[in-house]
């Protein structure tokens, strides 16, 4: 998707601050971090939101949310974190390629 700004981010055309990458993801800080430790993990496959989610889906999904918990523990959480998946306009979701958010203070 040419003008989606995490695609860019995947192609390198951006930089981000890199926490892990693989076939199937990438996980980078939030240029705008909510907390000590915020960080975002997306697909490389662009989706736009979880409402274009179907059953293709299912182990990328479960792999963004295990990995989730991994770097989280990286990070120092292992007391705890919040996730957020902002879906769609009225979700309050700004960049239109699917993210986790993984916040937390250690
Ligand atoms: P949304 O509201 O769509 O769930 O959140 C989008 C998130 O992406 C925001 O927290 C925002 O700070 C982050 N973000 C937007 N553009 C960039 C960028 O170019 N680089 C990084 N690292 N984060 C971004
Ligand atoms: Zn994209």
């Amino acid at each position: 998707m040419s003008n989606c700004i995490f695609c860019k981010i995947i192609a390198k055309e951006i930089p981000c601050n890199l926490i892990y990458e693989d076939q199937d993801v990438l996980a980078f800080h939030d240029i705008n971090p909510h907390a000590e430790v915020h960080f975002l993990i997306i697909p490389k496959l662009h989706i736009e939101s979880m409402l274009q989610l179907n059953e293709q889906h299912q182990e990328l999904m479960g792999k963004i949310m295990v990995l989730a918990n991994k770097l989280a523990l990286e990070h120092g959480l292992a007391k705890g974190y919040k996730t957020q998946i902002n879906t769609g306009k009225n979700g309050g979701q700004e960049v239109f390629h699917l993210h986790v958010h993984v916040l937390g203070n250690k």
